[in-house]
């Protein structure tokens, strides 16, 4: 076996692993069962990736997306390693070199969609060539609980039959319990090791507020942060508008975004934000999917938002580049009310309908923490931490207005 870490740096080129990549590549590379949970950007494709070219053999690597699986091929090629992909979209010529690099045992990374894989006569043919490492990426496409959800998904564990019990590893940016327990359980006959990382990101500042009065609490929050670009969430179009303008009102250059703009209004807006400094977004959450401003100084939201997950991504906009950001999330027993609501009228079934009013209470639960808020959204990730000093509660103790108990008979109604 080759040292991961000459592997890193001849291979890769890179100088560290980040945290979390070495005790996952090592536990591959001493044959374990491996999920890892590492959000978006961690570098998740390292931990299947460096252990292929550590030993001998084939890696398949599952992956939902054939724009991803093809970025994914053409950076290992750069790097010099044989890779390729099954995808309907590929062509004659295509194909023959990857059916040919498998035959003759060069292939060392192959892409598959699980569509792909759901043909028998595929799996058949990748058994006989002898695959030595499954990897499962965006692993959460297996659970009923998420949007991303994807039938061929629950399939995967007889693929991994079918491949004689093939070592495998499963990676996913969503962290939740109930999303684990179906990856566990769909695509693992025995537990496998579980490694969550990466889910801190100290340089954010942590707050929440339950709304007394939310304009001049919002209003007090962005005056500490004029002439910086941020993001303020509203959890209406119409409501981003009214901010929007009462924040220009106000002396802020402040633009709305939401999904009921026409196109170009909305492109506009967001090359505003993008290009210029100092701009206020203010936006529904059809904002910020695919926005990589590294210079994004607070992200506040108006009202609740609708998860733990999504409280998670939207404050992560900010402080891309590690310094300093500020977060506010102001939350009301309306919206706690109205979003339960949302949950019991909805017509899904029961099962879903518990998950999400657990989700429901996780989030209420970090409006409500006891202490440091960092620590609660962490545990939340299944990641364990000190008292981080950067919230509202470790830097200003608990706050005067006891919400719980009204919050409480809210959620247990
Ligand atoms: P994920 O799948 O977790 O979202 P990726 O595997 O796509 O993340 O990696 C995100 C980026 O980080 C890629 O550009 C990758 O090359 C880079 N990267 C991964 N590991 C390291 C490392 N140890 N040092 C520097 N860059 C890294
Ligand atoms: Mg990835
Ligand atoms: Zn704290």
């Amino acid at each position: 076996m080759i040292d991961p870490v000459k592997i890193l740096h001849d291979v890769f080129g890179f100088p560290s692993f980040r945290e979390g990549q070495e005790e996952i590549v090592r536990a591959v590379l001493a044959g374990e069962d491996v999920l890892a949970v590492m959000p978006t950007g961690a570098g998740k494709s390292l931990c299947f990736q460096l252990p292929t070219l550590a030993r001998e053999g084939l890696t398949l690597v599952v992956s939902p997306l054939i724009a991803l699986m093809r970025d994914q091929v053409a950076a290992l090629r750069h790097f010099g390693i044989e890779a390729g992909s099954l995808n309907s979209a590929n062509d004659q010529d295509e194909n023959r070199r990857v059916v040919d690099a498998v035959r003759d045992r060069r292939m060392r990374i192959l892409y598959a969609s699980p569509e792909r894989l759901a043909n028998t006569s595929t799996t058949e043919w990748l058994a006989r060539s002898g695959v030595n490492l499954l990897a499962i990426d965006e692993a959460h496409c297996v659970s009923q609980w998420g949007h991303d959800f994807r039938p061929e998904y629950a399939m995967l564990g007889e693929v991994r039959q079918r491949l004689g019990n093939v070592q495998t590893i499963a990676l996913t940016a969503t962290a939740d319990v109930a999303t684990r327990g179906d990856i566990m359980h769909r695509l693992f006959e025995e537990e496998p090791r579980l490694f969550i990382h990466g889910f801190d990101r100290p340089n954010l500042r942590l707050a929440m507020q339950s709304k007394e009065n939310s304009k001049r609490q919002l209003f007090g929050f962005l005056d500490k942060h004029r002439h910086e670009s941020g993001i303020v969430y509203c959890s209406s179009r119409d409501a981003t508008e009214r901010l929007a303008d009462s924040l220009s009102q106000a002396g802020y250059r402040a633009l709305p975004y939401h999904a009921g703009m026409h196109q170009q209004d909305r492109a506009k807006n967001q090359d505003i934000f993008l290009q210029e400094d100092g701009v206020v977004m203010v936006a529904t959450v059809a904002f910020g999917m695919g926005i990589d401003k590294p210079d994004v100084r607070f992200v506040a939201h108006a009202a609740l938002p609708k998860s733990i997950e999504a409280y998670y991504q939207e404050i992560g906009r900010a402080g891309r580049d590690g310094a300093p950001a500020d977060t506010l999330t102001l939350y009301g027993l309306d919206d706690m009310r109205l979003r339960r609501l949302q949950i019991e009228e909805s017509d899904a079934a029961d099962e879903q309908k518990r998950v999400e009013r657990q989700r429901l209470n996780a989030l209420v639960a970090l409006c409500e923490a006891p202490r440091c808020r960092r620590q609660t959204l962490l545990a939340y990730f299944g990641e364990t931490t000190e008292p981080c000093g950067n919230c509202d509660l470790c830097i200003d103790g608990v706050m005067s207005f006891d919400g719980t108990i009204e919050a409480q008979k809210i959620l247990s109604a």
